[in-house]
């Protein structure tokens, strides 16, 4: 590769999943197993409907816009774009594309990779409604109106990655920024985030800035997986690499090729289609509206803290480590609950062994996500308050915690008096030594070979203390106590 540079351009497609409803039609924008339960006639393309824009959905799209730098437009404006597909009823979808600019342009990104900063150039971010989706069947398609009109984000980068590797970590680092800013959960396994990635191969002597010495781009639609993007990249870079080593890359033309998880390779699909076939033009049912200074000054004082800054307060502020905070962090829900243990006074660095540690390792032992967890941080609270007060040991936390994990019980129920379990060794002792003084006859027969009897003893002690005493600490007392006499 080192004769050779990859140019990697990624458009990054993500559902805004927090508007109560669509882009342009007041069908719930929730996600639903049940095909067709959240439609509206506009979102199934019935004549005589008409779009109404979605403020919290413009809102949200000009708070990317701002997140990922770019500049704002004066005016919001939206077009169709045409073309025709089953999961497409209008023949049209509406989206920005020329006029005169879309909710961002001309931005950047830092993202982290392999522990250095890198910055990908952002070309534009625009607000656009999803296509409805098809079930294909042996013999049969069926069109789910779902997903028709949920507000889509996308996100045009410059071809600034070099490897599958490098845009993947940015992926990774786009889902983090939606997910803190409350723009968007960012599910893949729901399909939320979709991804058309564009690889072409250039001589590496030659200057990477000017776009006259790029090679001609393979564009790869609708990549529904980080790890599909890596993989898809990878094998295309592969595949050019070879087509410049046998000396036809000039010669290959501007394509869409489709990535295929189980042949795990790139396949032909058709050569690319311009912009001028989708014949854009203004969406004349939506009239162009202002964005005021005033709105956009006040949704840029909402942008949520995002994973970065977070990161800074755990470690400046909470003295954690910088491994501790980055695990804290990569899951915005782990980072929530985190942060609902210190606002109810749990100490961090205490907080923070017990999530990264304990309850994560439970969540992926168990296959839970921190959301549906029995255990809240008030539960976990109960937990810590009792080592604090020191009425009970770490290794008795542990286990209560455990159990309160398996059982669904709050931890306080197995440490009350009446519950709590008797591993004081002096306590049993006494209970254990009455118990034998009041049954001489039966161990003269356990010492006489009846050792069975071992097990009336035990059941003896558990009778006496209602199935409380510690039982291998019962069991080891008896042993004792009885080879003594
Ligand atoms: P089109 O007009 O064909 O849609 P764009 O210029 O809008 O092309 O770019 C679409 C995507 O392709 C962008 O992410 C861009 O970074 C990327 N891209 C453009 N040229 C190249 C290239 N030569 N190699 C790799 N990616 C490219
Ligand atoms: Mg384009």
């Amino acid at each position: 590769m080192t004769k050779y540079l990859a140019k990697i351009g990624l458009e990054m497609h993500c559902e805004i999943s927090k508007t109560k409803s669509k882009v342009f039609s007041s069908a719930p924008n929730t996600y639903s197993d049940e095909p067709n339960s959240c439609v509206q006639p506009l979102d199934m393309g019935f004549p005589g409907t008409l779009p109404v824009v979605n403020k919290e959905a413009v809102r949200l799209a000009l708070m990317a816009s701002m997140i990922t730098n770019c500049t704002q437009p004066e005016y919001i404006w939206f077009e169709r774009k045409n073309y025709y597909y089953p999961d497409l009823p209008k023949g049209y979808q509406i989206t920005q594309e020329t006029k005169p600019i879309p909710v961002g342009i001309y931005g950047y990104v830092d993202y982290e990779y392999k522990g250095e900063m890198k910055r990908v150039r952002i070309n534009n971010i625009h607000l656009e409604e999803d296509s409805a989706s098809l079930d294909h069947y042996e013999t049969t398609s069926t069109i789910d109106y779902n997903r028709s009109g949920v507000p889509l984000l996308e996100l045009v980068t410059e071809p600034d990655f070099h490897s599958g590797e490098e845009a993947m970590a940015f992926l990774e680092h786009m889902r983090s920024v939606y997910q803190y800013a409350g723009i968007s959960d960012a599910d893949t396994k729901k399909g939320q985030v979709r991804c058309d990635v564009n690889v072409s191969i250039m001589d590496a002597s030659l200057d990477e800035n000017d776009p006259e010495n790029w090679g001609t781009k393979v564009e790869m639609k609708n990549v529904n997986s980080f790890g599909g993007v890596r993989d898809a990249i990878n094998y295309e870079i592969e595949r050019q690499l070879e087509l410049k080593e046998n000396g036809t890359y000039d010669e290959m033309p501007q394509q869409t090729r489709r990535w295929d998880e189980d042949t795990f390779s790139t396949i032909y699909m058709r050569s690319k289609v311009d912009a001028l076939d989708y014949k854009y033009f203004v969406e004349p049912n939506i009239p162009k509206f202002k964005v005021t200074e005033t709105w956009l000054k006040e949704i840029r004082k909402d942008i949520p803290k995002l994973a970065s800054e977070r990161k800074q307060t755990y470690i400046n502020e909470y003295q954690l480590s910088e491994y501790d905070a980055n695990v804290l962090i990569k899951e915005k829900a782990i980072s929530d609950y985190f942060e609902e243990c210190i606002r109810l006074g749990i100490e961090a660095k205490a907080a923070a062994n017990w999530v990264t540690v304990t309850i994560v390792g439970e969540l992926n032992k168990v296959d839970l996500s921190i959301e549906d967890f029995y255990l809240t941080p008030n539960y976990l609270k109960q937990i810590t308050d009792a080592i604090k007060e020191g009425s009970i040991s770490s290794k008795q936390a542990k286990e209560i915690f455990y159990k309160a994990c398996e059982e669904k019980k709050e931890p306080k129920s197995y440490m009350s008096k009446d519950n709590a379990q008797i591993s004081d060794k002096e306590e049993l002792l006494k209970i254990i030594t009455a118990i034998l003084e009041a049954n001489t006859s039966q161990i003269e027969q356990y010492k006489n070979g009846k050792t069975n009897l071992f097990d009336y003893f035990v059941g003896q002690v558990m009778k006496e203390t209602r199935g409380k005493a510690n039982p291998v600490m019962t069991k080891e007392i008896l042993m004792e106590e009885l080879a003594k006499r």
